[in-house]
């Protein structure tokens, strides 16, 4: 991948940063613990020396003594948590927390990039989707079916909104745990306002959250940045256009929200079937969500990306009042 170097070093020096600021905490931990129960230092100390003695041990070879020395620590540290919990501790509480326990916060595992530095990459690129902040207030956690009313049957697809909703989000919800296990995609229909990016949102979360890299593109931002790639239009201070291109194809999940809201023309309709089907091919996760029916998604764009999606993405049509309308006559 053609990260810039002074953008690999950035990444780098951040997980540096991590590093240290988890020692920081870690050690104001210690600090509080030890004045909280005096008798946690002498115990370290002992682990310490304890730790000493075992090196020295393995260097000879004296396994018998090495196994007692083990045990004998084992004990301490048993004492130490015991000592933390009675005094309203956690019992990890002296141990270094990492943000990512998998790479411990050094960005690979071996010599392979851990999935958070593949994340850290596709935040780098697409800092003003600033997804993070939104993922804080748009999230399963914060998801409400208060919106989807339950008064009618919506004809088009003989389900009240509400039940139609449920359905919806157990089914978002098992695309969820079979990420990575099944390859599926997504197509979320409906009009303004019910709630089709709030949901892309929640899964985004999700997914980030396993580990999974995710790139959420409006469809508006996605085809500026084809054009880019295309035609060298890129500024100077940007990540190379032809990387983020990479990081489109080969994201685990691509969201492309608001399809239709960009000017389609015929590059734009064949950039669009180039990704749809690189990613099929790759098999990698796309989510596109779109106000218009399938019946002008044909119109719009061409029968072969129809006819793709049709055939490799699950359809789910939202239906219900505009929320954003529902939340403002209620203020
Ligand atoms: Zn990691």
């Amino acid at each position: 991948m053609a990260l810039r170097n002074e953008q690999y070093n950035q990444i780098l020096r951040d997980y540096d940063e991590r590093r240290l600021q988890s020692k920081r905490e870690l050690d104001k931990r210690i600090q509080e613990a030890y004045e909280a129960i005096p008798e946690l230092k002498g115990l370290e100390d002992e682990i310490i020396s304890l730790s000493a003695q075992s090196g020295r041990l393995a260097l000879f070879g004296d396994t018998e003594a090495l196994a007692e020395l083990n045990a004998k620590t084992e004990r301490l540290v048993k004492k130490q948590k015991q000592l933390l919990c009675a005094h309203g501790f956690p019992e990890d509480y002296l141990d270094l927390h990492y943000q990512c326990e998998k790479c411990k916060d050094t960005g690979f595992i071996g010599s392979e990039k851990c999935s958070c530095f593949k994340q850290a990459v596709a935040d780098l690129l697409y800092e003003g989707s600033n997804l993070k902040a939104v993922l804080e207030r748009e999230n399963f956690g914060t998801f409400s079916f208060k919106y989807y009313s339950d008064d009618y049957i919506d004809e088009t697809i003989g389900l009240s909104p509400l039940e139609n909703m449920r359905k919806i989000v157990a089914g978002c919800k098992s695309f969820i745990k079979n990420f990575g296990k099944r390859h599926d995609n997504l197509l979320f229909l409906g009009n303004t306002g019910v709630g089709k990016t709030f949901l892309a949102n929640c899964i985004a979360k999700e997914l980030l959250d396993r580990g999974y890299t995710v790139i959420y593109l409006t469809a508006f931002r996605l085809f500026d940045i084809l054009e880019k790639y295309k035609f060298g239009k890129e500024e100077e201070d940007s990540l190379s256009a032809a990387s983020q291109f990479e990081y489109i194809l080969d994201c685990d999940m691509l969201i492309i929200d608001d399809l239709g809201t960009e000017l389609a023309n015929s590059f734009t309709t064949s950039q669009l079937y180039l990704i749809i089907n690189e990613r099929l091919l790759r098999q990698k996760s796309t989510l596109i969500s779109t106000n218009l029916s399938l019946d002008n998604l044909i119109a719009n764009y061409s029968e072969r990306i129809y006819s793709r999606i049709i055939s490799n993405y699950s359809i789910r049509r939202i239906v219900g009042e505009d929320i954003r309308l529902l939340k403002a006559m209620k203020t």
